[in-house]
């Protein structure tokens, strides 16, 4: 296929389900791809947008990715990647990888949608999964700092992802003093008893000390997983704590390339037999960074069930369904229009299973496809 126009957007991005609580101004990259390729007497067209957490990328795909993109010719989603990063220097992974990977997220939509395939069959056509079950082991993740009430209002967010069916939470810690965050704990708790049942976040904010005494509060909690520590590059502190804290640990979110990911893995402390990998498919360069990803953690003895891609979307449990993943983190109330699953569809036994339409699968999301189609 042919990328004959690219359209991106800034929208704006809410860590609640209730965007008019303040999310600090976050935003997100919306990119919609046209292809020369037609269904049903349309051009196909591609979808993607920039994940959660780390703000638009309009900028870089402007004037970078984009033409680059539009001037390669005909491609298909990995040899667009070569095509983008042309003329890239090696290196500085975070300045681009989210912009390359919102336009690859548009990429697998419409090499899917052409081949009248939902992504996860076109990726286990693609890469030789054919035998992994479509459903893959799913938890719910939210539980932000409320700016007021924040425990009351976290119960009931906690009551409506186990009415929606989840089995499995997470929350968020950090953002708050330790003895707030044990409250907040306990809250959780109360709705999903019972070990391993719920994970908490500390979105890297810890600094050494508080890494390893919010580590000793945690212990006895049992927790699903401890995520995101301190500094993703503090790689000394990541070892102290897994030293001192025999519950699972999760990592790995903030880092964006293979180099980085086995620089982890080399210094981290991580324990293979229990802890879990948060790379995002999107955030690190798209599919065909991930893969790399995936490929070098293989190769240093990880099993695929280690990997838990962060995300929350659909883009993320295609990629999870169709690579024989552990698990996805689904966003079922965070993050409006662009978290959870298609319309009307919930966990079954603690298990989400993507869209079976063409592409990823947006167009099952009313909301989401209206986000896009103002581009
Ligand atoms: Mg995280």
């Amino acid at each position: 296929m042919r990328v004959v126009d690219i359209r991106e957007r800034s929208v704006d991005l809410s860590r609640y389900r209730d965007p008019s609580i303040p999310s600090g101004g976050l935003t997100t990259s919306i990119v919609a791809l046209t292809t020369d390729v037609a269904r049903n007497g349309r051009p196909v067209v591609g979808y993607g947008f920039a994940s959660m957490g780390r703000f638009a990328q309009g900028g870089l795909i402007r004037e970078r990715f984009a033409p680059r993109l539009l001037a390669a010719g005909d491609v298909d989603p990995i040899s667009a990647w070569t095509a983008m990063m042309k003329g890239e220097k090696p290196g500085g992974h975070g300045e681009r990888c989210v912009a390359i990977g919102t336009l690859d997220m548009a990429l697998w939509d419409a090499e899917a949608k052409i081949a009248d395939l939902p992504l996860h069959r076109f990726l286990r056509q693609r890469f030789g999964n054919a035998d992994t079950p479509v459903d893959v082991p799913a938890y719910a993740s939210g539980g932000y700092l409320y700016p007021d009430d924040d425990l009351g209002r976290l119960r009931n967010e906690m009551h409506l992802l186990r009415d929606q069916g989840y089995d499995k939470v997470k929350i968020k810690i950090g953002a708050a003093p330790l003895a707030q965050d044990l409250k907040r704990i306990e809250v959780a708790l109360k709705v999903f008893p019972g070990p391993h049942r719920v994970a908490v976040d500390a979105m890297n904010a810890y600094d050494a000390r508080q890494s390893l005494e919010a580590a000793k509060a945690l212990s006895r909690h049992r927790l699903m997983w401890f995520e995101d520590i301190c500094d993703p590059l503090d790689f000394d502190t990541q070892a102290l704590v897994a030293a001192a804290y025999d519950e699972p640990i999760a990592a790995g979110e903030a880092l964006f390339s293979a180099a980085e990911a086995q620089l982890l893995d080399r210094h981290g402390g991580l324990r293979r037999d229990r802890d879990v990998l948060l790379f995002d498919p999107v955030h690190c360069y798209g599919l065909p960074g991930y893969l790399r990803i995936i490929a070098a953690l293989e190769a240093r003895g990880w099993a695929r069930r280690s990997f838990w891609p962060h995300g929350g979307h659909l883009f993320s449990l295609h990629a999870a369904s169709a690579l024989g993943l552990g698990g996805v983190e689904v966003n079922p109330l965070s993050f409006p229009p662009f978290g959870g699953l298609a319309d009307g569809v919930s966990v079954a036994e603690g298990r989400a299973t993507p869209p079976d339409a063409p592409g990823i699968g947006f167009e099952h999301k009313a909301d989401l496809a209206a986000l896009f189609g103002t581009l």
